[in-house]
């Protein structure tokens, strides 16, 4: 059975040309990831090309920064290769290990 027409995005960050429909959007897939997106705030101009170009749309603006929405980003390093003024480096997620520390 579809979903009515305001319930076909479930989630905010997802694009309007995903499927909305698929279960898949409803999970913490940037657990996938093996590369992390890091944005040099010094370097960034602000263009908000990496957002346009973000599959899964996880990139948002917040008080004039860029910010990666890490529970989504699958690490893809599209944004990192679009970026014209090369301010993101794809790091590995292995780096952040310690994060996952309680
Ligand atoms: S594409 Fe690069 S320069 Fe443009 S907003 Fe994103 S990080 Fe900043
Ligand atoms: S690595 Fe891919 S999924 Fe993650 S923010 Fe960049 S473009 Fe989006």
């Amino acid at each position: 059975m579809g979903l009515k027409k305001e319930e076909k995005y479930i989630y905010k960050y997802e694009a309007c040309w995903s499927d909305g429909n698929n279960p898949l959007l409803c999970l913490n897939t940037g657990d996938w990831r093996t590369s992390r997106p890091v944005i040099n705030n010094e370097i960034c101009n602000g263009c908000g090309i990496c957002m346009t170009f973000c599959p899964p749309q996880c990139i948002s603006i917040k008080d004039d920064y860029f910010l990666i929405n890490l529970g989504f980003c699958k690490g893809c390093g599209i944004c990192a290769k679009e970026c014209p003024k090369k301010a993101i480096t794809m790091t590995q997620e292995g780096d952040y290990a310690d994060d996952c520390k309680i």
